[in-house]
C-alpha cells in the first residue's frame, strides 16, 4: 500500500494526466491551469469520479474562472493584516500562522486562491520563526490558528517542532489547525502523527468538508485517530453553489459528521476571491438553509453561518429573523415551525455590574 508521500506525489496536476480520468475541454482547462493551478490527489480522484460532480467541481478547473472581474484577488485584505510574513493578526487576541504552502488538492474556491501553488507564497523555515518571534512579543495573543496552505502536510518533525516552539510561549492558551487533510488525503492521519498532534494540548483541529461524499471509510477512521488523541475536531464547511447549497445536503453533511465525532463550527458564505465567483451564493440562499438545518436538526449539528466582510470586519454572523420585536413587556419571537409567540421581558434592561 502506498504512503501519503507516494499518493500525494501522484497528484494529478497536468491536463495531459487529467484527460486519463475525466472527459475535458484540454484547451480550457490549460488555459486556466496557467492562472490557477491544479492539484487532485488520487484517493480524492478516485472517490470525485465515484461521487460525481459535488467533488469534482470543487478541484476540476473552470473557464468562468478567467472570466471573473468582479471580485478582489485579496477581498479580506490579509496582506494588509500581516504585520509579518504569513502571519494575519485581524482580532486582539488571536493570530493566524500561515506554515506551509501546500494542499492534498488545490479547491478551485480557494480564499488564497491568489497565493497556493503560485509563486507568491514563499513559507520557509525563517518566516515561520518570524512568526513565533511576534507571537512571543505581542502578550495579547492567547490563540495560534495554525494554518496554510495545509498544515498537516508538513512532516511530523516539522510540526513537531513549530507545535513546541507555539506552546513554549507563556501567553498562548490554545492553539488550532485548520485542514483539509482528514477529508481530502487521509492517510497522512497516521498513529505517530496522532502522537505528535496529543503532546500539545489543549489543541483543537477544525476540519474543511463540503460534502457527505467526503465521508469516507477513512476519513472516518483519520477522524477517530485524532479524537482517539483526544483532539477536539469541528468543521468548517464552505457554502458552494451548485456543490452544498441545498437543504438535504448540508443536513446529511451536519449528521454526518456529528457521526464521526465533529462538531459543525462554521458554515462560510464564499469569500468574494476574484475567480471564484461561478461558485457563490447569494446571502438569502445561505439564510434559507441554515433556518432550514435550524429547523430540523439539534443544536449540535447546526454551524454557525459566517460572512468574512471584506474591508477587515472580520467574521459577522448572519441569523434568520427569530426576533421579530423586542420591548419593555415583551420579546415577539418566531419558533422553529414559523409560528409567533409572546415572551415576557424582566424589567431590568441593563447587565448586572460586577
Ligand atoms: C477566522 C480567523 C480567525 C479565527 O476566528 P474564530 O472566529 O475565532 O474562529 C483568526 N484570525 C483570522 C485572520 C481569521 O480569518
Amino acid at each position: 500500500m502506498k504512503n501519503w508521500q507516494q499518493i500525494l506525489q501522484s497528484s494529478v496536476t497536468t491536463t495531459e494526466q487529467l484527460s486519463k480520468f475525466v472527459q475535458i475541454n484540454t484547451q480550457q482547462v490549460e488555459q486556466v491551469i496557467q492562472h490557477y493551478p491544479m492539484k487532485i490527489n488520487p484517493y480524492f480522484l478516485k472517490l470525485a469520479i465515484k461521487k460525481g460532480p459535488s467533488l469534482l467541481r470543487q478541484v476540476l478547473p473552470d473557464i468562468r474562472e478567467l472570466y471573473d472581474d468582479v471580485c478582489q484577488a485579496d477581498p479580506l485584505g490579509e496582506e494588509k493584516n500581516s504585520p509579518v510574513p504569513n502571519l494575519i493578526h485581524r482580532y486582539r487576541d488571536r493570530v493566524l500562522l500561515m506554515v506551509s504552502q501546500e494542499c492534498a488538492i488545490y479547491c478551485r474556491f480557494c480564499t488564497r486562491k491568489r497565493r497556493v501553488g503560485r509563486n507568491g507564497f514563499k513559507i520557509t523555515r525563517e518566516s515561520i520563526e518570524k512568526g513565533i518571534d511576534y507571537i512571543k512579543r505581542h502578550r495579547e495573543v492567547r490563540d495560534v490558528l495554525i494554518s496554510g496552505g495545509d498544515p498537516l502536510l508538513l512532516s511530523d518533525e516539522q510540526l513537531d517542532w513549530i507545535l513546541a516552539a507555539v506552546r513554549d510561549i507563556r501567553h498562548v492558551e490554545i492553539v488550532r489547525i485548520g485542514s483539509r487533510v482528514p477529508g481530502a488525503l487521509p492517510q497522512r492521519v497516521t498513529p505517530h502523527l496522532a502522537k505528535v498532534l496529543r503532546k500539545y494540548h489543549p489543541l483543537y483541529l477544525n476540519i474543511h468538508f463540503n460534502h457527505p461524499d467526503e465521508i469516507t471509510k477513512e476519513s472516518s477512521q483519520a477522524c477517530q485517530l485524532l479524537a482517539d488523541a483526544g483532539i477536539p475536531l469541528g468543521s468548517q464547511t464552505v457554502l458552494l453553489r451548485g456543490i452544498n447549497d441545498n437543504a438535504e445536503v448540508l443536513a446529511a453533511l451536519m449528521k454526518k459528521l456529528l457521526a464521526i465525532r465533529v462538531r459543525p463550527y462554521y458554515l462560510f458564505q464564499a469569500d468574494p476571491v476574484k475567480g471564484i465567483s461561478h461558485l457563490r451564493t447569494s446571502i438569502e440562499v445561505g439564510i434559507h438553509l441554515i433556518e432550514k438545518l435550524r429547523a430540523n436538526l439539534s443544536g449540535m449539528a447546526v454551524p454557525d453561518y459566517v460572512v468574512d466582510v471584506p474591508g477587515n470586519g472580520g467574521k459577522i454572523p448572519l441569523l434568520p429573523q427569530y426576533l421579530v420585536e423586542l420591548n419593555e413587556k415583551e420579546a415577539v419571537l418566531r419558533s422553529y415551525q414559523g409560528e409567533i409567540y409572546s415572551y415576557p421581558q424582566k424589567p431590568d434592561l441593563h447587565p448586572s455590574a460586577h
